[in-house]
């Protein structure tokens, strides 16, 4: 491993991964990322890896947008499958209030250039087959939607960043950030010492305990998720991700 970096990237999730791809693309190639066990060991090997590009801001709008950008072609330029699916997604309406918001939703993507249309409950139906419509008023479907295989899509930006100069070092436990007046100096780990100015907290789920090491609180609070895989039940690929809003589930 390199006893010095311009940048520290710490956790080999997706996170971590796009932001040395990202860094190494825009020329920073001097960087490392460690990870204290295997990339995607963390939340990432756990995600449906849907993608829903209509935010509730301008910037992650954009972001997500430029992410799909990103996944049409990672895989032909790294030469490794990311799983990415342009299957479309939907967004049920259950009440009203919810179709007031769809409309409100449909507005914005406009503004943004999101081809977002919305259907009839029927329409849906025809989408996603396996779903009951009762109760639903429409949705929203957004065609340019999908899902990516998450660790495939990490291993891709990974790879994409090694080919730029970026180094990877797994099996690396952060174990302290140094400080001297107010500014990081170096990252202290298991396997040693990387002098630094700059150091990315890409810990997911564990980002409060590598901002503590720097004296830096990360206002991060885990919550429980559950999901369920079934057995193939004769549902194509190729049908769109399903979000049911009020229920608070969401399909893949
Ligand atoms: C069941 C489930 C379903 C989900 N579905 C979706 C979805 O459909 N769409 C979506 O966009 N998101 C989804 N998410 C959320 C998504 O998985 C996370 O937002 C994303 O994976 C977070 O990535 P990350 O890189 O920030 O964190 P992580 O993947 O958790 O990576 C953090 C890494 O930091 C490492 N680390 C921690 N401490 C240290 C240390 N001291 N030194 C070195 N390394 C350290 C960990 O080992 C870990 O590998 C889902 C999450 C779950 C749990």
């Amino acid at each position: 491993m390199r006893e010095r970096a311009r940048a520290v990237v710490v956790g080999g999730g997706v996170g971590g991964c796009a932001i040395l791809y990202w860094l190494a693309r825009l020329g920073w190639s001097d960087v490392l990322l460690v990870e204290r066990a295997d990339l995607t060991s963390g939340s990432t090997f756990h995600s449906a890896g849907l993608v829903g590009q209509l935010r509730g801001s301008l910037s992650l709008t954009k972001m997500m947008m430029s992410s799909v950008a990103l996944y049409r072609e990672l895989g032909d330029e790294v030469g490794l499958e990311t799983g990415w699916r342009e299957v479309g997604s939907l967004r049920l309406a259950s009440s009203q209030e919810r179709m007031e918001e769809l409309a409100r939703q449909a507005g914005w993507a406009k503004t943004f250039g999101l081809p977002l249309e919305l259907v009839s409950a029927e329409d849906a139906k025809r989408l996603f087959p396996p779903m009951s419509i009762d109760g639903v008023l429409g949705a929203a479907y957004l065609p340019t939607d999908g899902y990516v295989d998450p660790s495939q899509l990490t291993f891709a930006l990974a790879e994409g960043a090694r080919r730029r100069g970026a180094e990877i070092a797994t099996r690396t436990r952060v174990t302290g950030v140094r400080v001297e007046r107010n500014r990081v100096t170096a990252v202290e780990t298991d396997q040693g010492d990387v002098e630094t100015e700059l150091v990315v907290n890409a810990g997911g789920m564990f980002a409060g305990e590598i901002g503590a090491l720097a004296g830096v609180v990360v206002p991060i609070v885990p919550m429980a998720h559950e999901y369920l895989i079934t057995r193939p039940a004769g549902v194509p690929l190729d049908v769109p991700t399903m979000r049911d809003p009020s229920l608070l589930v969401y399909f893949r």
